[in-house]
């Protein structure tokens, strides 16, 4: 298969507070520059093309890109489409259903705010530190101990953020930092497309196989129904890790789903309509540096299963 799947999150030149702590994210110019070094070496597809490519299970002859952001933030709305609208680069976007129209916020997300609080205002890093303290979550600094909570303990984001007086919902309300329905209907009129990306961004290898057909179909339909969409696609969050053949199997009979993206990189995937991506956002460099570190690694894992057999 001559295409490739990068895939990034946000691009902004702002300083944008639940997300810096998070991950690097690339600035308008670098963003531009990026997908000016695609289109001269590859051609841009669309999802529909990438569909029916496997569906016939055939390859792209020419060599190929397709575009995808996981997450759903605003930015897609406000910055990255206009981008692509003006570059002629079509691109999927995979929305986590209960961030939809800022309903709720990331656990990553809010640890990111949190952090970012206690960097700046030593008391409320103390109070921070004394309420962690008290729980046995406690690491070695309230800074890796917030890194540290994830999808099973996330509550515990909140419960930090009433001791110190922090309002996650009033920065939703406020900053708006994921898209709406409204927006998400005006990037399919202007020809973009969406999946499901989960309901609430967990970690699937923590999941038991019903919860992970659940979180999957239930997050695609979603999308079908809201927005009469007569496709169906799926972005595993974090990563497909724990994701058995008998899910894939699951979700590829339940005619919901036309294909699913993992992001174990540069990399094929024994399941033809999982596709694999790699991350433009990991670590800050240039798109071209980025293929050329994907390649030598499959260049290396080849060599590897070579030698194994
Ligand atoms: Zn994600």
């Amino acid at each position: 298969m001559k295409i490739i799947f990068p895939y990034f999150h946000i691009v902004s030149d702002e300083d944008v507070l639940h997300v810096k702590h998070l991950y690097a994210y690339k600035n308008i110019k670098q963003f531009k520059k990026d997908i000016q070094t695609l289109c001269r070496h590859y051609r841009p597809v669309s999802l529909n093309d990438v569909i029916e490519k496997r569906k016939n299970e055939r390859e792209f002859v020419k060599n190929s890109f397709m575009l995808t952001f996981d997450d759903g933030f605003r930015e897609i709305h406000d910055i990255i489409a206009p981008i692509l609208i003006e570059e002629g680069v079509p691109a999927t976007f995979f929305l986590v259903q209960s961030f939809l129209d800022n309903k709720e916020m990331f656990y990553g997300n809010k640890t990111s705010l949190l952090i970012e609080l206690c960097k700046n205002n030593d008391k409320l890093k103390e109070k921070t530190e004394s309420f962690l303290k008290s729980s046995e979550y406690f690491m070695t600094t309230v800074f890796d101990t917030l890194k540290s909570i994830d999808y099973h303990n996330r509550k515990i984001l909140d419960t930090v953020a009433q001791q110190i007086g922090y309002d996650f919902a009033e920065y939703a309300l406020c900053k708006k930092p994921y898209l709406t329905t409204d927006q998400v209907s005006n990037l399919l009129k202007m020809g973009f497309t969406v999946g499901g990306h989960s309901i609430d961004h967990p970690y699937y290898s923590n999941l038991s196989l019903s919860e992970q057909l659940h979180q999957t179909i239930s997050s695609v339909q979603y999308l079908r129904d809201r927005h009469s969409l007569n496709y169906g696609v799926f972005a595993f969050p974090h990563s497909d890790a724990g994701v058995t053949k008998e899910l894939f199997n699951q979700i590829f009979s339940s005619g919901i789903v036309d294909i699913t993206f993992g992001t174990a990189g540069m990399t094929h995937s024994c399941i033809p309509q999982h596709l694999q991506r790699f991350s433009a956002e990991k670590p800050i460099w240039p798109i071209y540096m980025i293929i050329q570190k994907q390649k030598f690694r499959k260049i290396i894992r080849n060599l590897h299963a070579r030698k194994s057999t």
